[in-house]
């Protein structure tokens, strides 16, 4: 039952073009597509946070969602609130303490009872009222009659019947403070309670007693009265998100970590001065499903031990920035127009040339080759500004023009919003080509301290018309250039190209910040060779290592995450040197799927790596004739 296995519901082509943009869709706009109930069914793509979603929801667990913003993160920590069971929720009261009216107390009652509570007090102090006023009115009627009647003492009777009146007024608004104050309310009960404490000050989330000007006197409100609930215990028993954890004050990182471990925070007074701050009632439960989300950053800033606690106790899971082109998820691209068309009321639904230059769009954004951009909220943007175009000509349908002209407009405001840092992230997965590819070389990197990436390094040899020069694009152009002057001594003595009236091209696909570098010089001098003498590279191997200018293969570091990275990429053979071996300890899953290849020469490296018999014999022959001495063939496994 989850998003990704309910089909779009609408006539379909028996046999779908694999191009047709609509994915085979027979309609003529979205005013056909029928939107999903439930809004884990409206989620696209983002399976894999879509499955931690579902068994943290069975199982109570928290859940740390890494990733771009306007992928989802909120939209799924909302529709695990609705997956979460209705029958636990609570409301809570606060009480007036007549022991200590700065502590109030605190009672848990099934959901819905709140109200009827509140309501049966309130009719209890009406009766009570009503009682008083009638007492009021015999006793000053009484005091009357005898001022006039016995005494005839008009001013007199006139003085008591106003001492009598302000008295028991007076004594009336000590009926009030019986009437609970119901903090959280669940009466409607539709879902499990979804609170978004983003950005929220400490009295949001923890909670408040508002400050009271007349604190004593008769005048003031009674403390209990003055409870306000903080995001915490609005969630409880639901789902609290908090997106950009990391800029949550410390403090409040602090009472959130407390109210998660203990399940309960009171509630008091955040700003010192107030006189809020001298009431605390009783603990509140907070008895939540906490969804911290944000950026890499992010993580990396939050208050370590909240961090572990989240870790330690649930699942962190990594947000998709594209999902693979195919027809079946086209449809639901265009059941996401749909949706947005929906949820906006107002805009005219999209005839089918719209929905195709959104999905168009959609490609030309996810930067990547038969992929759809999975950042939903720019995309969802620019069906708004589409409709509104045409909403603003009063069109009854939103058309291709509509969306063309959207696009000029959103452009601004797109580029403000990119932050292609994570979007690339994960082109380096899930990229391995079959086959044989000149002057491509899957590298592999480590990003952090543990996770491995797969970085593929691309080289050209162009004739130049000056001296060679080594143009490198992407971050690490020094790591390239030094793999090239590396490489080039080696070349130099083997090659019948002159690689000095060569210019060198050569590009790290999509590279970013925080990768290490030198464990790529193997991969760069691959794609040189390859690129320099026209024999493709096996792109169902990855490869690190280090390279001397002798053609020696050194160790590197991250060899472990490197090498699980490359499996999961669905590499089948991955190249390390050999002085690393030592290192390796992959998981058992990943021991099946590849052969890891030992080496300690680039000889060796491209004795593996390049294709074809002729050629590539001749160049392996050559290298190893030239450096020999440091080809030790007993070490090739
Ligand atoms: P985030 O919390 O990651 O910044 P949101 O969940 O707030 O992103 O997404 C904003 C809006 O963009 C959603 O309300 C929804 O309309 C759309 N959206 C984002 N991601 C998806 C998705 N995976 N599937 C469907 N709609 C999405």
């Amino acid at each position: 039952d989850l998003g990704s296995d309910v089909e779009v519901d609408a006539d379909v082509d028996d046999d779908v073009d694999e191009d047709d943009l609509l994915g085979g869709l027979q309609i003529d706009s979205t005013s056909e597509i029928e939107v999903p109930d439930r809004l884990v069914d409206q989620v696209i793509g983002q399976e894999h946070a879509r499955d931690v979603v579902m068994k943290a929801a069975k199982q109570r667990r928290h859940v740390m969602m890494i990733g771009s913003p306007g992928t989802g993160k909120s939209m799924l920590a909302k529709a695990m609130s609705e997956l979460l069971p209705k029958e636990e929720l609570q409301d809570v009261l606060v009480y007036h303490n007549p022991d200590d009216g700065n502590n109030p107390k605190v009672r848990t009652v099934p959901a819905s009872k709140g109200e009827q509570i509140v309501e049966a007090h309130k009719e209890e102090a009406r009766k009570r009222n009503q009682m008083r006023s009638f007492l009021m009115w015999i006793i000053i009627a009484i005091v009357l009659g005898y001022s006039l009647i016995i005494a005839g003492q008009i001013l007199l009777g006139i003085l008591a019947a106003g001492v009598i009146y302000l008295a028991f007024r007076y004594g009336s608004r000590g009926s009030d403070a019986m009437i609970p104050n119901l903090i959280v309310n669940n009466a409607d009960g539709a879902a499990a309670p979804f609170q978004d404490a983003t950005g929220a000050h400490a009295g949001a989330l923890l909670g408040d007693v508002r400050h009271d000007p007349f604190q004593s006197g008769g005048m003031e409100t009674p403390s209990h009265d003055r409870v306000e609930p903080g995001a915490i215990h609005k969630a409880n028993k639901g789902v609290l998100f908090i997106d950009e954890i990391n800029t949550l004050d410390i403090r409040s990182q602090q009472h959130l970590m407390t109210a998660i471990q203990e399940g309960e925070f009171s509630i008091t007074g955040q700003s010192e001065r107030s006189s809020g701050a001298m009431v605390q009632t009783e603990p509140v439960p907070t008895d939540f499903i906490m969804i911290a989300a944000g950026n890499l950053d992010a993580m990396e800033n939050m208050h370590p031990a909240l961090r572990s606690r989240i870790k330690g106790y649930g699942y962190e899971v990594y947000m998709d920035d594209t999902i693979e082109d195919t027809p079946e998820m086209r449809r639901k691209y265009t059941r996401f127009i749909a949706q947005e068309v929906q949820k906006d009321g107002r805009l005219p639904d999209f005839n089918t040339e719209a929905i195709e230059e959104i999905i168009l769009e959609a490609r030309r954004r996810a930067g990547r080759k038969g992929h759809l951009t999975l950042l939903l909220r720019n995309l969802g943007g620019l069906v708004r500004v589409s409709g509104d175009i045409a909403r603003a000509e009063d069109a009854d349908m939103v058309t291709r023009a509509h969306v063309l002209q959207a696009k000029g407009r959103s452009r601004s405001i797109e580029q403000q919003l990119a932050d292609d840092y994570i979007e690339r992230r994960k082109d380096y997965e899930l990229q391995v080509a079959d086959g044989y590819q000149v002057g491509r070389v899957n590298g592999l990197a480590v990003m952090g301290e543990d996770s491995g990436i797969m970085m593929p390094v691309m080289a050209e040899v162009t004739p130049s018309q000056g001296p060679g020069e080594v143009i490198a694009t992407g971050k690490l152009q020094e790591i390239a250039m030094e793999a090239v002057q590396n490489v080039s001594a080696i070349i130099k003595k083997f090659s019948d190209e002159d690689i000095s009236e060569k210019d060198i091209h050569i590009q790290f696909v999509q590279s970013y910040e925080g990768v290490e570098g030198d464990s790529a010089s193997v991969t760069v001098a691959t794609a040189v060779i390859s690129a320099l003498e026209n024999v493709g590279v096996d792109q169902s191997l990855a490869m690190t290592g280090s390279l001397s200018v002798r053609g020696d293969v050194l160790p590197v570091g991250g060899v472990t995450h490197k090498i699980e990275a490359a499996a999961k990429s669905g590499c089948s053979k991955i190249i390390i040197p050999q002085a690393n071996m030592q290192d390796v300890m992959i998981e058992e899953e990943y021991e099946e799927m590849v052969e890891i290849i030992p080496v300690s020469h680039i000889s060796e490296v491209l004795d593996v790596a390049l294709e074809g018999e002729p050629e590539k014999d001749s160049l392996v022959d050559r290298l190893k004739s030239i450096t020999g001495s440091a080809f030790k063939p007993e070490q090739v496994s």
